[in-house]
C-alpha cells in the first residue's frame, strides 16, 4: 500500500471514476479546476493556448502528477492518468514529454500503455520519440550506463548501517531515500559526501524530497528540457515545465528563459504560497483543462 506523505490536495474533489478515459474528459475532469481559482501562471498558460500560442508540455512525475509515497515503488497512479496523458499529447500535436529522475522503464511501468517522449535519470537517459528505444545522450560525460562499482559498494556499505535507508539503483545514478527516518538527513548527506570525496570526479550529490542522489555531474533536468525542446515536434512552441523538487529548478528556469512557463507544485520543496498548484491532483485537473482548451 502506498502512503501519501505530502502534497495532500486541500480542496480538490476526487478525480472521478476510475477506468478508461474514452471521451470522458468533460465528465471526469472538468469540475476539478473550477473548484479552486487558478494561480496566475497556470491561468496565463491556458490563456496563451486559447490565444493560439502553441504549447510544449514538460512534466516531472513524482510529486507532480502523483503523490509522493513512503517508497518509490509505492506510488498510487490514478487509473485514468495514462489515458489523460495520451489524450493531452494528441491535443498538443505530440508536444508532451517527461523530465524525471526515474529510469524511463519505471515511468513506462506506471503509464502503460503510454511510452512518451522522456528524459529519465535527470537526463542520463533520453527517449526522443514516443514508443522509441531509450538511449544515453552521446558525449554527455555521464560516465556509463551504471553507477561506478566502487561508489555503489561504498553506498551499500553505508546504508547497511542504517536499516531505515532505502537504496535505489537507477542505472547512471543511485538514490538513498531517508523518508522512513527523516532525522537521518544530515548523517546521510555527510556519509554520501564523504564517499564522493574519494570517488570519481564525474559524480555529484543531488538533493531532493527526503532523498539524496549521486548523479553524473553532466546531467540536469534543465539541460534535458533544452535537448528535448530542440526536437522537431516541440519546435516553435512555448515550453511549460511543471515540477515539485530541487532538481526541477533548472528545468523550470529553462522553460522561463525560453519564453515559457515554469510551474511549481507545492510540497516539501515549494511552499503552498510560492507554488502554482496545491499538489498533483490540482495539476491533473489543470491538464484536463488544457485538453479542453487545445481541442476547443
Ligand atoms: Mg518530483
Amino acid at each position: 500500500m502506498s502512503t501519501s506523505l505530502a502534497d495532500t490536495p486541500a480542496a480538490a474533489p476526487a478525480a472521478g471514476p476510475a477506468g478508461p478515459l474514452a471521451g470522458t474528459v468533460a465528465g471526469t475532469f472538468a469540475a476539478i479546476p473550477a473548484a479552486a481559482p487558478l494561480a496566475a501562471a497556470p491561468a496565463a498558460a491556458l490563456a496563451a493556448l486559447a490565444a493560439g500560442d502553441p504549447l510544449a508540455l514538460f512534466l516531472d512525475f513524482d510529486g507532480t502528477l502523483v503523490d509522493i509515497a513512503a517508497t518509490p515503488d509505492g506510488v498510487h497512479v490514478p487509473a485514468e492518468l495514462a489515458g489523460l496523458l495520451m489524450q493531452l499529447e494528441a491535443a498538443l500535436g505530440g508536444a508532451l514529454a517527461f523530465v524525471t529522475g526515474r529510469p524511463i522503464r519505471e515511468l513506462d511501468g506506471f503509464l502503460t500503455p503510454f511510452r512518451p517522449v522522456a528524459a529519465g535519470v535527470h537526463g542520463a537517459e533520453i527517449r526522443p520519440g514516443r514508443g522509441l528505444g531509450v538511449a544515453r545522450p552521446a558525449g554527455a560525460g555521464i560516465g556509463g550506463d551504471v553507477i561506478d562499482d566502487g561508489v555503489l559498494a561504498a553506498v551499500r556499505a553505508f546504508a547497511a548501517g542504517h536499516p531505515a535507508l532505502q537504496v535505489e539503483l537507477k542505472g547512471a545514478a543511485i538514490a538513498v531515500h531517508y523518508r522512513a527516518d527523516p532525522a537521518r538527513e544530515s548523517a546521510v548527506e555527510a556519509g554520501l559526501e564523504a564517499i564522493l570525496a574519494s570517488g570519481p570526479d564525474h559524480l555529484v550529490l543531488c538533493r531532493g524530497r527526503k532523498v539524496f542522489e549521486i548523479v553524473p555531474r553532466a546531467v540536469s533536468k534543465g539541460e534535458a528540457l533544452r535537448a528535448l525542446a530542440a526536437l522537431p515536434v516541440f519546435a516553435g512552441r512555448r515550453p511549460v515545465m511543471i515540477g515539485d523538487d530541487v532538481s526541477d529548478e533548472t528545468a523550470l528556469a529553462a522553460a522561463r528563459a525560453m519564453g515559457g512557463f515554469g510551474l511549481q507544485v507545492a510540497g516539501e520543496h515549494f511552499s503552498a504560497a510560492a507554488a502554482d498548484f496545491s499538489g498533483p491532483a490540482a495539476v491533473r485537473g489543470w491538464l484536463a483543462a488544457l485538453i479542453g482548451e487545445a481541442t476547443r
